[in-house]
C-alpha cells in the first residue's frame, strides 16, 4: 500500500493561489514525490473561487466567532461553503498518513494565520485555516505540517518519522485491530518512542498493558493519537544517546571489551555534539549484523523511514 499524503495543491506546484501563483515545495517535489502518492486539494478552488480571485482572510467578531471573508468586502462570507465542502471531503481522506499544508493561508494554514477584527484591524497571528482546523479535529492522529516548516531539518525529519509510523500502524490494522497486533506493533516502536518522549514511552506502555480494559475501536484511535503526539516531540541528542545505550545493552554479552569501548565512545561523542547520529548508529547496526538479536533488529528506531531520504545524515 503506497503512502498517501494530502497536500495543499499550491505546495505541489499547481497555480491555484488567489494571484495565479503557486508555492511549490522542492522537498515535496524532488524528494517525497517518488516515495508517496500525493492527494492534492485546493479548498478555495473546490468551493468555486476562481483563479485569480479576491484575497480572503480570517475575521473574528466580538463573540470570537471566526469567519472566512473577502478581504476587500467582508460582507462576502465563504465560511459556510468552506465548512460544507470540508465536511463532505473529510471521510474520503481516511487513508491518508499525513498532510502538508500551505502556511499562512486562511483556508490551509496550520497555525499562526493572521486574524482581523470587524473593523479590519489585525488581531495577530492567532488563527488556523478553516479547512485545516476541521481536518485536525476530524483526524487528531494525522501528522500535519506546513510547507515552510519542512525547510527546518529537525521538523522535517520529525514529520517524516510520524508519517511512516502512522502508515505502518494503518497497514498493520487494515484487516482489523486486535490487542495481539497492538502489542506486536508497540514492541517494535518502543525505542523510537523513547527517543522522542520517555514520559510517553511509559504512558503508552501502561496503555498497551491495560488494553483489554478498553473498547477496541476507542483503544485503536487512542493509541495512534497518543503515539503521534509522542513522536511530535523532537528527539534530542541526549534522548538518542540514551536509546543507543539501551540498545548497546542488548549486545553486552556478545561484544568484546574493545568493541564496547569503541561504541560507548562514539555514543558519548555523539551526545556531546562532535559526531552525527549515523556514526554510533552505523557501528551499532554493524554489531547487530554480527551478533543478531531479533527483538532489537525489529526496532523501527533503527530505520524509521527510507534511508534514501538521507534525513539522519
Ligand atoms: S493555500 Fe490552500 S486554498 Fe490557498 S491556493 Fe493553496 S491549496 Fe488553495
Amino acid at each position: 500500500m503506497t503512502i498517501q499524503i494530502g497536500i495543499s495543491a499550491c505546495v505541489l506546484g499547481e497555480p491555484v493561489r488567489f494571484d495565479g501563483g503557486h508555492k511549490a515545495s522542492t522537498f515535496c517535489l524532488q524528494h517525497l514525490r517518488s516515495l508517496v502518492r500525493f492527494v492534492a486539494v485546493c479548498p478555495e478552488q473546490a468551493i468555486g473561487l476562481g483563479v485569480p480571485r479576491p484575497a480572503i482572510r480570517l475575521q473574528r467578531d466580538a463573540a470570537h466567532n471566526i469567519t472566512l471573508v473577502q478581504s476587500r468586502d467582508p460582507s462576502v462570507d465563504h465560511t459556510s461553503a468552506m465548512l460544507t465542502y470540508t465536511d463532505r471531503l473529510l471521510p474520503e481522506l481516511a487513508r491518508l498518513s499525513g498532510y502538508i499544508v500551505c502556511a499562512k493561508s486562511p483556508s490551509c494554514g496550520m497555525e499562526r494565520v493572521r486574524v482581523y477584527d470587524d473593523a479590519g484591524q489585525q488581531l495577530g497571528k492567532i488563527g488556523v485555516g478553516v479547512f485545516t482546523r476541521r481536518l485536525m479535529q476530524y483526524y487528531p492522529w494525522l501528522p500535519v505540517e506546513e510547507d515552510g516548516r519542512l525547510l527546518d531539518p529537525a521538523l522535517r525529519e520529525n514529520f517524516i518519522t510520524r508519517i511512516y509510523a502512522c502508515h505502518d500502524y494503518q497497514q498493520q490494522m487494515q484487516d482489523g485491530f486486535s490487542v495481539a497486533k497492538l502489542v506486536n506493533f508497540h514492541s517494535r516502536y518502543k525505542f523510537l518512542i523513547m527517543a522522542h518522549s520517555p514520559t510517553a514511552y511509559r504512558e503508552l506502555g501502561r496503555l498497551v498493558a491495560s488494553a483489554r480494559l478498553f473498547d477496541m475501536a476507542e483503544l485503536s484511535q487512542r493509541y495512534l493519537t497518543d503515539l503521534m503526539q509522542a513522536l511530535k516531540n523532537i528527539a534530542t541528542r541526549k534522548l538518542h544517546a540514551n536509546v543507543l545505550q539501551h540498545l548497546q545493552g542488548f549486545l553486552k554479552k556478545s561484544l568484546t571489551y574493545a568493541e564496547k569501548q569503541e561504541l560507548t565512545d562514539l555514543i558519548h561523542r555523539y551526545r556531546q555534539g562532535f559526531l552525527p547520529l549515523m556514526s554510533p548508529l552505523t557501528l551499532l547496526t554493524h554489531h547487530l549484523r554480527q551478533y543478531p538479536n531479533q527483538y532489537v533488529a525489529a526496532q523501527r528506531y533503527l530505520c524509521p523511514y527510507p534511508e534514501q531520504l538521507g534525513l539522519r545524515a
